[in-house]
């Protein structure tokens, strides 16, 4: 294993109801990436191909894993299915691995708020995936309101709000903006 890039990593959170959580995550990716990091993406939730920054990884970031845990379609918040549940449950199983193994110096779990919002995932799980990361490893975890006791053993909390969002005036996500 190559030398890890910090000697005491910490806890992030992107969270809020505005634009900007997860690309927030990729961009310090990126700049993580151009200091040699190694960088692993979890995104619960998602299970399209179609993403940019998955063909984006492929193509170009050799230090940029993302891994996805989810369905293609949405998820229901009143009755999600046993498959959303099931993904949703393998994917923090690899993420305890893969932290806990401590191979990468930036470990993403993307979404990860919005699946304890959709209790997908228990919350006590993804505090002790927190409590026990190794020390060099830098945690971020993105989504929709993240629960208070997160925030309270998190370093870093930031939200993004939403003023104003061109979808309520009619724009449809756009291929390479919003995905
Ligand atoms: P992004 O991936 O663009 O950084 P995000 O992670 O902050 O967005 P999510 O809550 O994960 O946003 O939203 C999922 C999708 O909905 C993304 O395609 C995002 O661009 C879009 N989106 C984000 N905020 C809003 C909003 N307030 N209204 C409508 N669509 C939104
Ligand atoms: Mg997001």
């Amino acid at each position: 294993m190559s030398r890890p890039r910090l000697n005491q990593g910490l806890v992030q959170v992107y969270t809020g109801n505005g634009k900007g959580k997860t690309t927030a995550s990729l961009g310090l990716a990126l700049r993580a990436i151009g200091h040699g990091y190694k960088v692993f993406m979890l995104q619960f939730m998602k299970g399209s191909k179609d993403y940019g920054e998955i063909q984006a990884a492929e193509k170009y970031l050799p230090n940029l894993i993302i891994v996805q845990s989810g369905l293609e379609t949405f998820v229901s918040k009143e009755n999600p299915s046993r498959a959303d549940i099931d993904l949703a449950r393998q994917g923090l199983e690899t993420a305890r691995k893969v932290i806990s193994e401590g191979h990468y110096d930036l470990v993403i779990l993307d979404e990860i708020n919005t699946a304890l919002d959709f209790n997908l995932i228990e919350l006590d799980d993804v505090l002790d995936i927190i409590k026990s990361k190794p020390r060099h490893v830098e945690l971020v975890l993105t989504g929709r309101y993240v629960p208070q006791k997160i925030t309270e053993v998190a370093d870093l909390v930031s939200e993004v709000n939403l003023i104003k969002h061109p979808y309520y005036h009619g724009v449809a996500a756009r291929e390479g903006i919003e995905y």
